[in-house]
């Protein structure tokens, strides 16, 4: 499984640079979790491929770009962009995005093909299936209704943890399985925000390292996301004093394999 963490800020010369505005994972080059940066960041390739995303949550760090996605490919669709997500997601998707105001209700619109974008309702504990993956999707403790997700093919399991602080379920859900072969994780604020962090329920370095105990796979790759930019140098330097084995930060634009 290659998952590649898409860029979503580019310096004067058109380069990616590390810093993390959007979020948006691309797994094997066509299913998207997430769509920070999904309009701007794939390769002309990938964005023939993507027809599925998988939204966790509808803070707009992780659907800023959908709608001009499905926008740049209206005419060109020739099967609809499914987005998976929970119906309460999907629901503020329709009434605060789609809503003919912000942007069309693309669900109603068809091209010469048929429909351009179609909902997947997904629901929370129940594995479903997205092109050749297997996914389940958990309840995290994040600020609104948010998913974890377990995504697996016949030989790799990968979890997202998405947006959340200290949570339980995805824990069990990931300590469950045979084996897990990387887990991306949040850390969003650094520790001299503690409270920041607890009241948008996001993780700080130190808070991750007490979550992590929770993780039962000693081999598992640990990887933080959604490092605030501002801050993430001081947060890079945090995460490398927790002294855990196996923990890196993940740097968008590259691609991570098992
Ligand atoms: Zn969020
Ligand atoms: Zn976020």
């Amino acid at each position: 499984m290659k998952i590649q963490l898409l860029p979503s800020t580019f310096n004067g010369n058109g380069q990616a640079t590390l810093d993390q505005r959007l979020t948006c994972y691309l797994i094997d080059d066509c299913v998207a979790v997430d769509a920070g940066s999904v309009a701007i960041a794939l390769s002309d390739t990938q964005r023939q491929n993507v027809r599925d995303i998988i939204v966790t949550h509808l803070h707009m760090d992780h659907i800023a770009s959908l709608p001009i996605f499905i926008d740049d490919l209206f005419a060109s669709l020739k099967e609809p962009v499914r987005v998976h997500a929970t119906q309460i997601v999907i629901d503020a998707l329709e009434r605060d995005v789609f809503n003919w105001n912000v942007y069309p209700r693309f669900s109603e619109l068809t091209n010469q093909h048929g429909p351009v974008m179609k909902y997947m309702p997904i629901t929370e504990g129940k594995e479903f299936q997205v092109a050749h993956l297997r996914v389940t999707a958990t309840t995290v403790n994040h600020i609104v209704p948010t998913v974890g997700l377990v995504v697996s093919d016949s030989k790799t399991s990968v979890a997202f943890s998405s947006d959340t602080a200290e949570t339980e379920e995805f824990w069990d859900v990931i300590n469950r399985l045979p084996k897990l072969d990387a887990v991306l994780i949040e850390a969003s604020f650094p520790n001299s925000m503690a409270k920041l962090a607890h009241v948008t329920r996001h993780f700080t370095p130190a808070a991750l390292k007490t979550e992590l105990q929770k993780l039962k796979h000693e081999g598992a790759d640990i990887l933080a996301v959604h490092l605030k930019p501002t801050y993430r140098a001081t947060l890079v330097q945090e995460l490398a004093e927790l002294g855990i084995n196996k923990l890196q930060v993940m740097e968008p634009g590259s691609c991570y394999t098992w």
